[in-house]
């Protein structure tokens, strides 16, 4: 591994000043995701600027209106043991609590989660169902963005250089949202997602209102398909269209027709499971 150099900036300010001084400066949180590549020498930073001591910046709080604000240093850990988390937002801290292993999710963040755009992770597609905003911050000032607009492909995301993640944010739910994330994997359950699926039916005064369905790990974006006034055949129709409409991309864990079927059975399983939890 290449020598770097290591900062420890102790505020969000301090940071983005390190992190605009040039290209071959990165940030760092958990390390989980950018050590490998360094290692691999597939980055070769000259600087490495360390996040995870910056103060304050792993809160997890809802104001009072009912957002959900998770700070960007939190960890996948403490994103599915937050009581206002699993209170308020189940669907995210079970998709959490699937990432990776116990010791993975102690030191990855979901700052660093979103900021690595790799689609094979679960929190994304979940977050997008849940219409979260990620919120940017730079020598410029800060900036809020839909996470659904932030992720722009494989590795590629809506950051400028000098600038980090500091927040997502998970705005006021009209009604109840009910379902749940499934998660596929080929191997051991440890593994990154072949496919993360989100079904959320929303209530208003116990009537079914709104039902998504966000595909996540099986093209470059997750992918939000959203429907008014469902039906139970209207959901099966989704899950279809929801695979239909997927760029799959091909690997080791499958082929892109593998993974549209895959679309095509977990969604129907899926937003059935969330349609009964819905109208028992
Ligand atoms: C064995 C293994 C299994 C895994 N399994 C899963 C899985 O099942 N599901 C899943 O979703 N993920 C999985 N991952 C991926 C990984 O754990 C996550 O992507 C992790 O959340 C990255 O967070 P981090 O804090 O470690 O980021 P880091 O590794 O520190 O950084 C990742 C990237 O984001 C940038 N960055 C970090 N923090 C910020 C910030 N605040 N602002 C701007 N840029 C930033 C870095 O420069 C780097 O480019 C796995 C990883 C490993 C090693």
């Amino acid at each position: 591994m290449r020598n770097f150099d290591l900062l420890e900036p102790k505020t969000v300010d301090e940071a983005c000043r390190m992190l605009d001084a040039g290209e071959d400066v990165r940030p760092v949180s958990g390390g989980t995701a950018l050590l490998i590549l360094v290692k691999q020498g597939l980055l070769r930073p000259q600087v490495l600027v360390n996040l995870k001591k910056l103060e304050g910046t792993n809160a997890i709080t809802r104001d009072g209106a009912g957002a959900v604000r998770i700070e960007a240093m939190a960890t996948i850990h403490e994103v599915e043991t937050s009581p206002v988390v699993r209170e308020h937002l189940p669907v995210l801290a079970a998709a959490c609590h699937q990432v990776a292993n116990i010791r993975i999710r102690h030191l990855a963040t979901i700052g660093g989660n979103l900021a690595h755009g790799d689609h094979q992770s679960d929190p994304p597609g979940v977050l997008v169902a849940l219409d979260a905003e990620v919120e940017l911050s730079g020598t410029r000032g800060t900036r809020a963005m839909k996470v659904t607009d932030f992720l722009l492909g494989t590795y590629e995301t809506a950051l400028e250089t000098g600038e980090m993640v500091t927040a997502v944010t998970v705005p006021p739910v009209r009604g109840r949202l009910v379902g749940d994330y499934l998660k596929f994997t080929t191997g051991s359950s440890e593994e990154r997602p072949c496919a993360g699926i989100t079904a959320l039916v929303r209530l208003e005064d116990d009537r079914p209102v709104e039902a998504r369905l966000a595909v996540g790990a099986v093209a470059a974006r997750p992918l939000l398909l959203c429907e008014t006034d469902p039906t139970e055949g209207a959901l099966q129709r989704m899950a279809e269209h929801a695979a239909d409409e997927m760029d799959a991309i091909p690997d080791l864990r499958g082929s892109a027709e593998y993974k549209r079927h895959l679309v095509r059975v977990l969604g129907c399983r899926a937003l059935a499971a969330a349609w009964k939890e819905a109208c028992p």
